[in-house]
């Protein structure tokens, strides 16, 4: 199933995720500003720690634990260790609410 001559671009079936993780300081979710795109990826909302259960995670993923997130109603600043508390969250390209350039968003690659 990996082809690693896929052209980018040309192929529509990957979704995209932004990282949604759970908030240690206010118990609230945030998006990290995280955007990743994966092919075979789960439809809804899901747990990283779900998708990859008794699998080891892709070291870009892995590395979301190491990844500060700073919480918009504390304003301090937290890292979620617990794989089951971050979650891929798909996105649709075509929503006109959403201003991609107004957001610090990382792309990583798969
Ligand atoms: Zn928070």
């Amino acid at each position: 199933m990996q082809l690693k001559l896929a052209i980018e671009g040309v192929v529509p079936s990957t979704t995209g995720y932004s990282i949604v993780v759970t908030c240690n300081k206010c118990a609230g979710l945030h998006e990290m500003g995280i955007l990743i795109t994966m092919e075979d990826g789960p439809a809804a909302k899901q747990s990283i720690g779900k998708l990859y259960d008794g699998k080891t995670l892709p070291k870009s993923l892995e590395n979301l634990t190491n990844t500060s997130i700073s919480c918009p109603k504390t304003g301090r600043q937290s890292t979620q260790k617990n794989h089951h508390q971050i979650f891929l969250v798909p996105t649709t390209n075509d929503s006109p609410k959403r201003h991609p350039k107004s957001r610090p968003a990382t792309s990583i690659k798969f």
